[in-house]
């Protein structure tokens, strides 16, 4: 903590979190539903982090695109921070597809900046862990001041 706010802990969920298909996305059946698996290691590294401000930021095109819908995304992150054990201070999703030209949809910043607002976030303080280059430019454009990527982080290697 310090005068300007709390840091935190800025997670991307895809390859980080949570185990991703064959295209790099989050697995979903041919209902909609989201498979919520833990990549190693992530709930032991998180546990002991349940005091800090922990958010994760997250781009899923899949629901502009139709595969699964924002209810279905809402329920697998419940079951996600059911399976992390309940330490998940907030979440953004980014659910627009490059044609959108959003200000959300990474590598911008505007999911984090926006919870480092709601939540009183030092951003140069803060963490970003993700396993892909966006994740680090979106901490850069957003002014987080350190990026680990997500294998490091986790442990993996
Ligand atoms: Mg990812
Ligand atoms: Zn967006």
């Amino acid at each position: 903590m310090n005068e300007n706010g709390n840091a935190a802990l800025f997670l991307d969920l895809a390859g980080t979190l949570v185990r991703i298909d064959e295209s790099r996305e989050l697995p979903v059946d041919a209902r909609g539903n989201i498979a919520i698996d833990l990549l190693p290691g992530v709930a032991e590294k998180l546990a002991p982090m349940h005091d800090h401000l922990i958010f994760i930021v997250t781009n899923q095109s899949k629901i502009k695109r139709g595969r699964f819908t924002m209810a279905a995304f809402e329920a697998a992150m419940e079951d996600l921070d059911r399976k992390l054990g309940d330490i998940v201070t907030a979440w953004k999703v980014c659910p627009h597809d490059d044609a959108d030209n959003c200000p959300c949809r990474k590598p911008k910043g505007g999911m984090i900046t926006e919870l480092a607002e709601l939540y009183g976030v030092d951003l140069k303080s803060s963490t970003m862990v993700g396993d892909q280059e966006i994740d680090e430019l979106a901490a850069r454009a957003a002014g987080v001041g350190r990026f680990v990527p997500a294998r490091d982080f986790f442990g993996w290697t």
